[in-house]
C-alpha cells in the first residue's frame, strides 16, 4: 500500500480527542477540497510503497490500543479491507476517517464521517479544474447511510462560514435519525487563531442546534504540521 505516514500521536479532532493514537495515512483521495490541509494526499499525492507486514509491525512498534485509519481517501487505497483486518488481529480500536463517497465492508470501531460541504469545492484553485468533478462527488448520501447503519459513527463537518449549518441540517435530514451528540463542527482553518476566530460564532451555532462543538487539539499543541 502507498502510505504518506505513519506515527504516533494523540487524537486532535472528534470524540476520541486525546486518546493516544497511531496514524496510518493513505495517499491518494478522490476529492480535492480547497482547504485541504493534507494536500501532500490529494493535490500533490507522495508516499512510500509498504507491504501489510510492514505497516502491521510499525503499528504494534507503538504502546498504544488506537489506531486511525485516515487519508487522502483511505477508502479508495488498495488492500484497505486487508489493513483493517490485520489491525483488527492485533486487537487494536479501529477509527476510520472518510470522506464517506465510498463505502467498503471494513473492520472498523468508529466510522468518522466528514462529508464535505459547498466550501470545499475548488471553483478557483489550479484554473478549477478539479471543481466539477469534486462538486458531482462530494456529498453521497447513500454511503454516508451505508457507513451508519454498519459501525458507530460521528459526522464531522468543516465550517468555513455561519450559513454552511444551514447545508449540515439540510443533509442531516436526509439521513436515518441521527444523534445531535454524534454531529461535530469544526471550524475550518490551519492556525489556532483561524480557529479561534471562527469558533467563537460557531458555538453558538452548537448550542441553537444542539450540535458538538468540535475543538483541534493537535493544532493548538503543534502547530499546522506534519506527523501529529
Ligand atoms: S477529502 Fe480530505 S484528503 Fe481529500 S481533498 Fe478533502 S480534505 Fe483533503
Amino acid at each position: 500500500m502507498k502510505i504518506s505516514e505513519l506515527f504516533y500521536s494523540i487524537q486532535g479532532e472528534g470524540l476520541l480527542t486525546g486518546v493516544p493514537s497511531v496514524f496510518v495515512r493513505t495517499t491518494g483521495c478522490n476529492l480535492r477540497c480547497k482547504w485541504c490541509d493534507s494536500g501532500y494526499t490529494s493535490w500533490e499525492p507522495e508516499g512510500e510503497h509498504l507491504s501489510l507486514d510492514e505497516i502491521l509491525a510499525r503499528v504494534v512498534a507503538f504502546p498504544a490500543r488506537h489506531v486511525v485509519v485516515t487519508g487522502g481517501e483511505p477508502m479508495i487505497a488498495g488492500q484497505i479491507e486487508d489493513l483493517c483486518a490485520g489491525l483488527r488481529q492485533l486487537g487494536l480500536h479501529i477509527t476510520i476517517e472518510t470522506a464517506a463517497t465510498v463505502f467498503k465492508p471494513v473492520a472498523c470501531d468508529l466510522a468518522s464521517l466528514s462529508p464535505k460541504l459547498s466550501n470545499s469545492t475548488p471553483w478557483q484553485r489550479e484554473g478549477g479544474r478539479f471543481a466539477l468533478r469534486h462538486e458531482k462527488l462530494r456529498l453521497q448520501p447513500d454511503v454516508i447511510r451505508a457507513f451508519m447503519e454498519r459501525y458507530p459513527y460521528q459526522l464531522k463537518f468543516v465550517i468555513d462560514h455561519p450559513s454552511d449549518v444551514d447545508e449540515v441540517l439540510s443533509l442531516i435530514g436526509q439521513l436515518p435519525e441521527v444523534e445531535r451528540s454524534r454531529v461535530l463542527l469544526m471550524p475550518q482553518g490551519t492556525t489556532s487563531e483561524d480557529v479561534r476566530e471562527r469558533g467563537l460564532w460557531l458555538v453558538e451555532q452548537c448550542k441553537e442546534h444542539g450540535f458538538r462543538y468540535c475543538p483541534r487539539l493537535h493544532l493548538d499543541l503543534f502547530g499546522h504540521r506534519r506527523g501529529t
